[in-house]
Order: C-alpha cells, then sequence, then structure tokens
C-alpha cells in the first residue's frame, strides 16, 4: 500500500520553517490505519515482545494496538508530571530548552523484551531518551519502530546500535 498518499505536509506548523508530518488521514482511512498496524508489526515477525512502549502522545495511537497484536503489554512514557505513581525520568535537549519523559518505575522487569513505537523520528532526541528510561528499569530494548522517519534528520545516529524501523522515510 501507498502510506505516503496519506501522509500529508503541513507547513510552517507548529512553528515558521517546520514543515509537520501529519499522519491523520491515515488514521483516518480504514485500510490505512490497519494495514500500518499489520505492516508495523511484520516489522517484529519472529521476535518476542513482553511490551510495547508507546511515547506522549502520537505514540499512543498505535502502540497498543501494536501490543494488542502482538500479545504484549502496553506501556506510556509520558512528558513529565502526568504519571500518576512512582517514576524514573530522563531529560534531553530540544531546538530550544528541554524536556523531560517519565515512566512507571514497575512498568518494565529486568530482562524483558522491549519495543519503542513513535509516529514520527526526527532529531532521535525523543527515542534515544526513551531507550534510557526503559533501560534504567533493565529492559532490552529489540526495536524501535516509526510510522515515518525523517532521515535527513539523522535520528537513527542518535539512535546507533538500535534497530529501527520505520513505514516510511523521507
Ligand atoms: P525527535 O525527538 O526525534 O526530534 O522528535 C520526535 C518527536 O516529535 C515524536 O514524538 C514526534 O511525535 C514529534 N514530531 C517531530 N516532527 C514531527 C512531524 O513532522 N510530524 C509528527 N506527527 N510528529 C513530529
Amino acid at each position: 500500500m501507498d502510506f505516503a498518499a496519506y501522509v500529508r505536509d503541513i507547513k510552517d506548523f507548529p512553528k515558521q520553517g517546520v514543515i509537520f508530518k501529519d499522519i491523520t488521514p491515515l488514521l483516518n482511512n480504514p485500510e490505512a490505519l490497519a494495514r500500518a498496524c499489520e505492516a508495523l508489526c511484520g516489522f517484529t515477525t519472529n521476535m518476542k515482545i513482553d511490551k510495547v512502549v508507546g511515547v506522549d502522545s502520537r505514540g499512543f495511537i498505535f502502540a497498543p494496538m501494536l501490543a494488542e497484536r502482538l500479545q504484549a503489554g502496553f506501556v506510556p512514557v509520558r512528558k513529565k508530571g502526568k504519571l500518576p505513581y512512582k517514576t524514573v525520568s530522563e531529560s534531553y535537549d530540544l531546538e530550544y530548552g528541554s524536556e523531560t519523559l517519565e515512566i512507571h518505575t514497575d512498568a518494565i522487569k529486568k530482562g524483558e523484551k522491549v519495543l519503542i513505537h513513535d509516529d514520527v523520528l526526527a532529531t532521535g532526541g525523543t527515542a534515544s531518551a526513551v531507550c534510557k528510561l526503559v533501560e534504567k528499569l533493565g529492559g532490552e530494548v529489540v526495536q524501535c519502530n516509526f510510522l515515518v522517519e525523517l532521515t535527513f534528520l539523522d535520528g537513527a545516529k542518535k539512535l546507533n546500535g538500535y534497530q529501527i524501523e520505520a513505514l516510511l522515510q523521507y
């Protein structure tokens, strides 16, 4: 399926100079949604996955669907202050300022195999912080998968050593 036909460019969102990849047309189309989910699951064929980690907030769309299909648990990684129980956190630099992500301390057990999912891999700062959170809890990151990889931003470099998969590359 031509997934690219269901991702549109939004100029100057969320700020001037950024071309934002909007995945909502893909979510809106029943066949594209089902096929995308199937294709993301296909990246993990023959892999044992205990937990699927979804990243706040667009990672929450597919990660639970993947978890259900892979017979794994779903774990939310959220921005600081949103999770109710005990957390560990990881901060990383953004273009302006910084961001802190958190995960519940009991979300992943030592040695569990973890799939990380987010909608878009851009500079890789977010995904690399999520890998660190999983590893702080003793989990093993077996793959990071994305709907879209913006290859010109070199995010894969920051995720050196991890298996990276994406449905679409720009
Ligand atoms: P990074 O940390 O790799 O620079 O940015 C990735 C994060 O920013 C992801 O959580 C993703 O949701 C968001 N993001 C960055 N650029 C885009 C974009 O063009 N489209 C969408 N949908 N999300 C983006």
